[in-house]
């Protein structure tokens, strides 16, 4: 089986200890890609830094509603031409944790869109409790390539996501008991849905309350596998061709 990781943060301090034993945990798991997420310039960097020591590892570039504050689009600028940059994100709004103010979030959330299409690239998602924000911003553009990570929406605006042809990335969130998001999962088009973890964070159960890692996700395939009765090494090579075509192919 072959596992593809679309969101992690590896470059977190979290891993300071002993990141190296992660990733080969992770590759002899079977994670034979590794998207490095940046939220801000320096997490950026530190995502090309991986990718130029790691063959599995690829980076995005882009400021999190947290780091909008932060914003420096000159920097930003000169980071995104890198070759091991595949995508911008993750950008968007966060009305749950509001670190910033909505109307700085949406500005910096809407330059960086802009950023995206200017430099024909894919967009990852961050949306908290501000999924009508995020869509009419996305919608003024009209990108092509959109995944929302960790999707935390229902059924209804799934299907508006689904409608811009789109895509929703799953995490260990889907393992919870009090997760709902097997409606969501069960109308998804096949092409239509990545995996990831999110590490360090949304750890899946069993392992829920340590620190996550892409070595993790086989129980994030299991369980999408066993909402859809699908076989589990289905759903990791359906996800992988999905998050192939995404990122790396331009
Ligand atoms: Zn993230």
């Amino acid at each position: 089986m072959r596992i593809f990781e679309t969101h992690a943060h590896l470059d977190f301090d979290d891993y300071n200890k002993d990141r190296e034993q992660v990733i080969k945990n992770c590759i002899k798991a079977g994670v034979e890609r590794i998207i490095n997420i940046g939220i801000d310039a320096k997490t950026t960097q530190k995502g090309i830094e991986l990718s130029n020591k790691y063959p599995q590892f690829k980076a995005t570039a882009g400021y999190h509603p947290s780091t909008v504050h932060e914003f420096d689009e000159a920097l930003l600028r000169k980071l995104i031409p890198n070759k091991h940059i595949v995508a911008i994100g993750e950008i968007g709004l966060d009305y749950y944790r509001m670190y910033n103010n909505k109307e700085l979030q949406q500005q910096i959330f809407e330059a960086q869109v802009k950023l995206a299409i200017e430099f024909n690239l894919p967009i990852v998602i961050h949306d908290r409790d501000a999924h009508e924000d995020c869509y009419n911003i996305l919608k003024k553009y009209s990108p092509k390539k959109v995944v929302f990570h960790c999707f935390s929406g229902d059924v209804t605006f799934a299907e508006k996501i689904l409608n811009e042809d789109w895509y929703l990335s799953i995490t260990g969130v889907v393992t919870y008991k009090n997760s709902n998001l097997s409606d969501v999962i069960k109308i998804i088009p096949k092409d239509k849905f990545f995996i990831e973890t999110d590490s360090p964070y949304l750890t899946p159960i069993p392992y829920r309350g340590k620190r996550n890692s892409p070595e993790y996700l086989i129980y994030v395939i299991q369980k999408i596998a066993e909402i859809l009765r699908i076989p589990p090494k289905v759903i990791a090579e359906q996800s992988f061709k999905n998050a192939e075509q995404f990122f790396l192919k331009p």
